[in-house]
């Protein structure tokens, strides 16, 4: 069914930020919200998540102007998660400083009656049991994908393994993957990732673009090129919202319209990083996507088959 709702559940977070262009403090994040406003220009959103009694009603309101349900967002009493990272200064990498739990501690997600029949559900980077938690309560969804982290890799691998036979599509970066394998070469990696049960794997490479594994083989998405490079937070939770939301609004989950959602991912990524914290995705309009999907397919297009001459 096209137009279909996307259910995510994750974080949504205050994100201290020291860049090589400054420190910015208590900007608005979460992997949940990255992923909600992403997914939201492409398809009706349904989030579940968290916030403290300092998160602002307005951006509540702003995902609300979206076409974000907020039903699913407790107001519990304390603070909003908070996390703290600092980029080197080619930001190509981060290091945690400091990540408090803060209401997160004690989330359990409930998930509203009118969201359980969601057919597509986004399991952002949160602990493994309670994203099984969120499995345990929706109804037959028709695609469940899923994120994680190295953090879960090494402290929950019964769970994480428990969860995997239960999702159809695994996102994860080069690091998770072979954290999570054991093994270096990502191919391989890859191939024994998708024997421990979810049929479709996205293993993310940053600004090198994305692999995408399912059983017609392996495809590949660059990330789009770009002159204003300013933060990569959320970058990863852009992509996987573009992704699902692309595949909601299509309502069609057979590979090709995966391969090109990787694209619609890869977009929504590129944006993303354009601006510190989730600013300049909050921007973004249709007639922009638009635009950057002609100028993503110039990038790629060859005008016919790449075969050798006779
Ligand atoms: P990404 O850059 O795609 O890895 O996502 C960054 C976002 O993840 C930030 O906005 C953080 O608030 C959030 N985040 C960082 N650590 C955690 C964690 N342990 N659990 C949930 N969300 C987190």
């Amino acid at each position: 069914m096209k137009n279909s709702p996307v259910l995510i559940v994750g974080s949504l977070a205050f994100d201290d930020l020291e860049m090589p262009s400054g420190t910015f403090e208590d900007v608005v994040g979460g992997a949940a919200t990255y992923s909600s406003i992403a997914a939201s220009l492409l398809s009706p959103v349904r989030l579940v998540g968290v916030v403290g009694k300092d998160f602002p009603e307005s951006v509540l309101s702003d995902l609300r102007a979206r076409g974000c349900d907020t039903a699913g967002v407790e107001h519990a009493d304390g603070k909003t998660f908070r996390w703290r990272g600092r980029y080197a200064p080619d930001l190509g990498s981060r290091e945690t400083l400091d990540t408090q739990l803060n209401v997160f501690a004690d989330f359990r997600p409930k998930i509203p009656a009118s969201f359980k029949s969601s057919p597509f559900v986004l399991l952002g980077n949160i602990h493994p049991a309670l994203q099984l938690e969120v499995l345990a309560q929706v109804e037959k969804p028709k695609l469940v994908f899923a994120d994680t982290m190295n953090l879960w890799i090494s402290t929950e691998p019964k769970l994480l393994a428990e969860l995997m036979t239960k999702i159809d599509l695994l996102v994860i970066n080069d690091e998770e993957a072979r954290d999570l394998s054991g093994i270096h070469n990502i191919l391989k990696a890859a191939a024994d990732i998708r024997k421990r049960g979810p049929s479709r794997l996205i293993i993310k490479r940053g600004e090198h673009g994305a692999l995408y594994f399912d059983d017609a083989g392996a495809f590949f998405a660059p990330a789009y090129p770009l002159e204003e490079f300013l933060d990569p937070t959320g970058a990863g939770d852009s992509f996987a919202g573009g992704l699902v939301g692309y595949i909601a609004k299509m309502g069609d989950t057979g590979h090709q319209t995966m391969r090109r959602a990787m694209y619609f991912g890869s977009a929504l990524g590129s944006f993303c990083v354009e601006g510190i914290g989730p600013r300049r995705l909050l921007e973004v309009t249709r007639g922009e996507l638009d635009k950057r999907m002609k100028a993503f397919t110039a990038l790629v297009e060859t005008g016919g088959p790449v075969v050798l001459p006779e």
